[in-house]
């Protein structure tokens, strides 16, 4: 009889709305419950997420579909990570569910906002949990949260020990050996690799050769630019999540003898939520201005103390009501000169929607006459390489690729898989396999 059943709720063979229900004999532990970002700016461009119902939110496919998992079995929701194709489905799901969320400090944070910014009631008691702490969910069941980097704070593979062994769910990672912060930690996922029985890993780049370019890179990329326009206004719009990135943009600017502003409401949440995870006190030093009216006041009277700041706000995938957007369409002072600094630090999300307004976005900045650089980015999703590298130190008995569409699982078995000679299933959202 088999024990462990691997059941794929949302993200397999679709890029978002991530989750997966992992069933031990007559119990079950559920990994993420994300959104799928695409379809939610398509159906709800205002981001007015509260006033929607889960029924609609299913129904319009930006949320998974968990309407047929017995909730009587499940004993606890374990986001991965704080990125929204993981965590923001939960104020929509959980009310159904009588068990603890359990997720790293940053990504309880964020999930707390998550409901309070949007006006949901939650129901179930969000815990923070450290690195190496082992939970014991039940006689069979024990978890633990093991640091890895990616490109927002505390991300994790959840390791979920059984008697039958170790399921690893690796949704997302990269081994940068350069990081901000720390390294990932090769160590527990070695011993880890004793008795791991399954790996779920995200197979978003296994079409990438090498390993994924360390975040070091950006930084020097950053820096020459930024000291390049000293005499300038300058300019970035990033990941509102990448908590690393606006740190490293942060310290340019301070050794630069800037100040440094956030512009949005977003910068605003993740920088938060960084302080009170005590991942970082940088927006202590930072001028924020999340609302408009604020942005308005503060733009107005800026003139030439512009060139005291590096200025960072949100709209780097063209967002309409973003700040980007907002200053180029007249709805907030345009501070913007010719031959100022304009930085993207980010890559451009790859959807017909996306893709369409950013080109759009980019016209209205081209009248600007600013000096604009795109891509100064690098990826926090595994190449190759570092998929290579988990399947190595982990050395499952089987690995199940998740978080891609078909032609990413192809390459994942095609690339990582048959090369280590490891045994694969390949499992759709909404299918489920056996495999202990
Ligand atoms: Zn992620």
């Amino acid at each position: 009889m088999a024990h462990i059943r691997i059941e794929a709720v949302g993200g397999y063979g679709e890029v978002g709305k991530n989750m997966t229900a992992i069933h031990i004999d007559d119990e079950t532990i559920i990994c993420d419950m994300g959104m799928h970002m695409d379809h939610l700016l398509t159906h709800i461009p205002d981001s007015d997420l509260a006033s929607h119902s889960r029924e609609d939110m299913i129904r319009m496919e930006i949320i998974p579909d968990d309407s047929h998992i017995d909730v009587k079995r499940v004993k606890a929701i374990i986001p991965s990570h704080g990125h929204l194709d993981h965590i923001a489905g939960i104020p929509y799901l959980e009310s159904r569910y009588n068990c603890p969320i359990y997720a790293t400090p940053f990504t309880a944070e964020v999930l707390k906002r998550q409901f309070k910014d949007n006006g949901f009631k939650r129901k179930n008691k969000i815990f923070s949990v450290l690195y190496g702490k082992q939970i014991k969910l039940s006689e069979k069941i024990t978890i633990e949260f093991v640091y890895v980097t990616h490109s927002v704070p505390h991300s994790s593979i959840v390791a979920i020990h059984t008697p039958y062994g170790t399921v690893c769910y690796a949704n997302d990672y990269k081994f940068d050996d350069e990081p901000l912060g720390e390294i990932s930690d090769y160590k527990r996922l070695k011993e880890i690799g004793k008795n791991c029985v399954c790996l779920i890993s995200e197979c978003l780049y296994a079409r990438k050769e090498g390993r994924t370019p360390f975040e070091a890179h950006v930084k020097e990329q950053l820096a020459e630019l930024m000291y390049k326009y000293n005499k300038k206004g300058i300019f970035v719009t990033t990941f509102t999540s990448h908590i690393t990135r606006l740190q490293m943009i942060y310290d340019i600017a301070k050794s630069m003898k800037r100040k440094v502003m956030f512009l949005g409401r977003s910068l605003d949440k993740y920088a938060l939520s960084a302080k009170f995870a005590k991942v970082t006190n940088m927006v202590d030093g930072v001028e924020m201005y999340p609302y408009k009216s604020q942005i308005k006041r503060k733009l107005k009277n800026l003139g030439n103390d512009k060139k005291n700041y590096v200025i960072v706000l949100t709209g780097h995938q063209a967002e309409e009501h973003a700040v980007l957007n907002s200053m180029l369409n007249g709805k907030l002072p345009n501070p913007f000169a010719p031959d100022d600094l304009f930085i993207f630090s980010c890559n451009i999300i790859p959807t017909d929607a996306i893709q369409k307004a950013r080109a759009e976005l980019e016209l209205k900045l081209e009248k600007t006459h600013m000096v604009v650089h795109k891509d100064i980015h690098v990826s926090g999703h595994a190449h190759i390489d570092d998929l290579q590298m988990l399947v190595k130190m982990l050395k499952p008995k089987v690995v199940i690729p998740s978080h891609g569409t078909q032609e990413m699982m192809d390459a994942y078995v095609k690339n990582v898989a048959i090369p280590l000679k490891i045994e694969v299933k390949q499992i759709h959202t909404g299918e489920s396999v056996k495999i202990a």
